[in-house]
């Protein structure tokens, strides 16, 4: 079966649009899709109908001994006060996040960076890919991978995680609105082994249920060993492509390599 459990619209820090991507997704032969945009389920308000199976899914932002976590929920009901009560939390942690990042740029003389990635993101989700596509488009770096290397990625000044909701909060706001909470994409944290281990015991203490074995194009040595540890720690496993736009070195929809056999899938469910 064709399955991409991890997907982003324009609604977030996607390309296309809702409409664009499920027709991508069709036209691709997708069977079981979820739309997991950043910390907002927008992208639900604007479909009518598909003729695939639609998964209601998000991809929140957390934190975790100061490493910042995706946890994705996916099968979650859109219309629960967990969810509603999720979103505004959020929604609020990233505007002053985006306030405080802009802030910061300033100060190192990069101006009105706020109105600049308002307008690329065209909405009020303001990710930190806006802020970058704002910094290439004011010559104040020369790539988006250069804006996260300089100025938002992991430990520089614009990667704020101390608004997110804490992890056992998003979780329960997930099962709450009988969702499966998910962690996404496990080997970008660049967590050691023993960290990785710790943080999928925190995880699961707090409810959580399951991890990404497969994101996007990954060697078969990590998807061997992300199924293991699924397995050791009794998870049930997802994939997804993490798709953000059509873009020939990242992963297509339903482009990567297939769960493990052994493997206990989250869809079972669903
Ligand atoms: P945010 O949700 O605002 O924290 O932004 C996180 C998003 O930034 C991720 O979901 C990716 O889409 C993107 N991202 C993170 N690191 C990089 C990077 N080094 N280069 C390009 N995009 C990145
Ligand atoms: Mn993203
Ligand atoms: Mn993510
Ligand atoms: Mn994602």
């Amino acid at each position: 079966m064709n399955i991409d459990l991890h997907t982003h619209t324009n609604v977030s820090d996607g390309k296309l649009s809702p409409g664009e991507l499920l027709q991508r997704a069709e036209d691709r032969g997708i069977e079981i899709l979820s739309i997991t945009d950043h910390d907002t389920v927008a992208a639900y308000s604007s479909i009518k109908n598909s003729s695939l199976v639609l998964v209601p899914g998000v991809e929140f932002s957390t934190r975790w001994s100061n490493t910042g976590i995706h946890i994705v929920g996916l099968n979650i009901d859109l219309q629960s006060d967990a969810i509603s009560e999720a979103l505004a939390w959020q929604t609020t942690a990233r505007h002053k996040r985006a306030e405080e990042i802009a802030a910061k740029l300033e100060r190192k003389g990069v101006t009105d960076a706020l109105e600049g990635a308002q307008k690329i993101a065209g909405n009020d989700n303001i990710g930190r890919p806006h802020f970058a596509e704002y910094l290439v488009q004011t010559g104040a770096c020369v790539s988006i991978e250069e804006a996260f290397k300089k100025y938002l990625g992991s430990g520089k000044s614009g990667d704020i995680r101390k608004y997110w909701a804490a992890m056992p909060q998003i979780i329960d706001w997930i099962r709450a609105a009988g969702g499966i909470a998910v962690i996404a994409h496990p080997l970008t944290y660049r967590l050691t082994r023993m960290k990785l281990s710790l943080l999928l015991d925190d995880f699961i203490t707090a409810g959580g249920q399951a991890i990404e074995v497969v994101s996007g194009k990954q060697l078969p040595d990590d998807t061997r060993n992300l199924a293991r540890l699924c397995k050791q720690k009794k998870l049930k496993a997802s994939c997804g492509s993490d798709f953000h736009q059509p873009d020939k070195s990242r992963s297509d929809l339903g482009q990567f390599p297939p769960l493990p056999h052994d493997c206990n899938p989250v869809w079972e469910n669903f």
